[in-house]
């Protein structure tokens, strides 16, 4: 049954609302009662409500990750005066990880939520873009703010940017090494979170905010991600003396493969490869082997990113399968299940090549953030419809996303000889305008209603 509440303070103060006993970063339960392992997954079987009730932690609200969704969720909450647990699997923020390019769609939220100036001092605006042919010939050159003057665009550090995003929220609101293993909704509409680790803990309200491999969309019925073809090799040269390289995103394109690079702050470029492969292929950690498939892929391309690739320290290189899902009308499960919504890549994980996926990410936890505050502040709605109707609001947003961006990327990955020719030398130079490319970072959303 929905649940609605008159006010934040008399959500926040209801007998389920228990302060925190949070120790560091760590949950402790040492009251949670451990039963058998019956099999391998779920971890723990389920206690039954009447079982052991106070062994089980009560919480309000739970996020599910503290990546860029989860963290921008609970930030935006917070500014609106309501308290959430974060509970993420890794034992600290995510500190590997190299850069994402973040356009004004992207930066509006991080400015709504209060980080926005203070990342811009670190990070350099990047002018516009330079398109070359593998050979290193330019076929073409873009200006941002020709196109549109409120356009901006910068590239971060992942680990600045969740950094900056934790830095915002109470101390004990993240619980490290809290790693969902298993959830089962009770008769009350309250959701029973299983941690691998064997803890518990009862959530009036789950927002899953765990990304591509979601347990909690595989919990709610959605497919797993579907590999499209293309794996891409990332990485953050670095320049102690200073890089080199003019403020704009260079994009190198060849047949079944192109790269980028874009300069992140005076110090450090990040670059990218996208390469065709019929499977996602073997997990591969080990740094050298990474760097030597990069570099063998571009052997013969312009220097200026075999450099960067050189100056790259190992522990930043990774491979990733690419995989988006489409989210069918009809067939496919709608975004939220009574009380436990998804955010960010967990519910609509697409491709990179629209540079999309973060700033949607942030675009969905400010419009969640902000229906959930209004139907617990205003009790007009039942939290289950704000879910409803942030999934109708969003829907119309991150569908067509990504499917242009699964588009323009199989365009991309083309490696037919003639039809790149013609790419290279018609489609880029001649027929390509830049401000259709730009037209999906417009995104409005009313001021925040403040704490
Ligand atoms: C190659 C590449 C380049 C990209 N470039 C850009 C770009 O330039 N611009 C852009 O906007 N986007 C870009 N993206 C997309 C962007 O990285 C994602 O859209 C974004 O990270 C999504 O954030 P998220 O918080 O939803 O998920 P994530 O960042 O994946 O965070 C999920 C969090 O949940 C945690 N978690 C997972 N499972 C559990 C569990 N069971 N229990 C507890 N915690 C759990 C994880 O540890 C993680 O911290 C790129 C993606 C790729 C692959």
């Amino acid at each position: 049954m929905a649940f609605i509440c008159k006010s934040p303070h008399q959500f926040l103060r209801s007998p389920l609302f228990i302060p925190s006993s949070y120790q560091g970063n760590r949950i402790h339960f040492p009251s949670i009662k451990r039963v058998q392992i019956t099999n391998s997954f779920p971890v723990i079987k389920a206690l039954k409500p009447d079982d052991d009730d106070n062994a089980v932690k009560k919480e309000d609200i739970v996020i599910i990750g503290a990546g860029i969704a989860g963290l921008a969720t609970a930030v935006s909450l917070e500014k609106m005066g309501i308290k959430c647990k974060v509970l993420e699997q890794a034992d600290s923020l995510r500190t590997g990880g190299t850069s994402l390019t973040l356009f004004k769609n992207g930066w509006s939220v991080l400015d709504a939520i209060g980080v926005g100036t203070e990342l811009r001092s670190q990070f350099l605006e990047i002018q516009g873009m330079v398109i070359k042919s593998e050979d290193g010939k330019e076929l073409r050159s873009f200006n941002f703010k020709d196109v549109d003057a409120s356009q901006e665009v910068r590239a971060v550090e992942r680990r600045i940017l969740l950094e900056s995003l934790a830095n915002q929220l109470p101390q004990d609101a993240i619980s490290f090494s809290s790693k969902l293993a298993n959830m089962e909704k009770k008769q009350d509409g309250n959701t029973i979170l299983k941690l691998e680790d064997g803890n518990q803990l009862s959530a009036k309200v789950v927002i899953a905010c765990d990304g591509i491999r979601s347990p909690v969309a595989k919990w709610m019925g959605f497919p797993d991600a579907k590999y499209v073809g293309y794996c891409a090799f990332r990485g953050l040269g670095v320049f102690p003396n200073g890089q080199p390289f003019q403020q704009r995103v260079n994009y190198i394109y060849g047949k079944g493969i192109r790269a980028g690079f874009v300069p992140v702050s005076s110090t450090k470029v990040y670059w990218f490869i996208c390469y065709n492969s019929s499977s996602p292929g073997p997990k591969i950690t080990d740094p050298a082997v990474l760097r030597q498939q990069t570099k063998e892929l571009v052997r013969d391309w312009p220097s200026d990113l075999l450099n960067i690739i050189d100056a790259t320290p190992d522990d930043t290189i990774i491979k990733t399968p690419l995989v988006d899902r489409w989210l069918w009308p009809v067939v496919t499960p709608p975004a939220s299940n009574g009380n436990v919504v998804l955010v960010g890549d967990a519910w609509h994980p697409m491709t990179p090549n629209l540079g999309q996926g973060a700033c949607c990410a942030l675009e969905d936890s400010i419009v969640l953030s902000k229906k959930l505050a209004e139907a617990l502040q205003s009790g007009t709605m039942s939290i289950e419809d704000a879910f409803k109707s942030y999934q109708d609001e969003r829907w119309g947003r991150v569908f067509p996303l990504t499917i242009r961006a699964n588009a323009v990327g199989t365009l991309l990955q083309l490696d037919n000889p003639l039809v790149c020719a013609a790419r290279n030398n018609i489609v880029i130079p001649k027929l390509v305008r830049l401000g259709p490319m730009l037209e999906h970072t417009n995104f409005e959303f009313e001021p925040f209603l403040s704490k």
